[in-house]
């Protein structure tokens, strides 16, 4: 599956995804593809301010987040998770990262004269890292959210999402993808049980 993933079910945890298979934001037109289609700006957005020094700025966003939200994972979501101190590196410079304004919303005029999303102008980028430092700060401070926190239990899947299915059994970062792997192995398991 090669295209980006957007189904963690919140955008921090979409950018955790860019990292798996393999390096998604190595370029700045992978970047403007992430940037649109998790919806971090409004579609059709003109991102006329990105330049190369914005991939490198994501990914090390992605590393904090990434400490922050495995650190939380690792501890079994336990209060104060990590330990006193643990990850407090990370903590700072998502915090940091969260100051700054997020894009400023409006609402236009579109063609057929209804309402539309749009922003005031094209986005930075510490605009766009502080919308994504945000979220990181909403979901790791809310009590319901957090505890929904699951890990792919795919083999060797890293893919954190949210899970607020009913019951909370959602197993898989995708039943499409890990989902569908299990079926396959459990299948092979099962025909070669018969043969022998
Ligand atoms: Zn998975």
């Amino acid at each position: 599956m090669d295209e980006l993933r957007f189904d963690a079910g919140r955008i921090c945890l979409d950018l955790l995804a860019t990292a798996h298979p393999f390096e998604r934001l190595d370029s700045v037109g992978s970047l403007c593809a992430w940037i649109h289609g998790c919806g971090l700006v409004p579609p059709g957005t003109p991102l006329t301010r990105v330049d190369t020094a914005w991939p490198g700025a994501f990914r090390e966003l992605r590393r904090n987040v990434g400490q922050l939200v495995h650190g939380w994972l690792a501890q079994g979501g336990s209060v104060p998770y990590g330990g006193a101190g643990a990850h407090d590196g990370a903590l700072a410079r998502v915090n940091e990262a969260a100051r700054t304004a997020p894009p400023t919303p409006r609402a236009v005029r579109g063609e057929d004269g209804s309402l539309v999303r749009a922003l005031d102008r094209p986005p930075e980028c510490a605009a766009l890292l502080a919308a994504v430092a945000r979220d990181t700060v909403e979901l790791l401070t809310d009590p319901v959210a957090r505890a929904g926190l699951r890990q792919c239990a795919g083999d060797n899947c890293p893919l954190v999402y949210v899970d607020m299915s009913r019951g909370r059994r959602r197993r898989w970062c995708s039943s499409e993808v890990c989902g569908n792997r299990e079926r396959v192995a459990r299948h092979r398991r099962r025909a070669a049980l018969a043969r022998s």
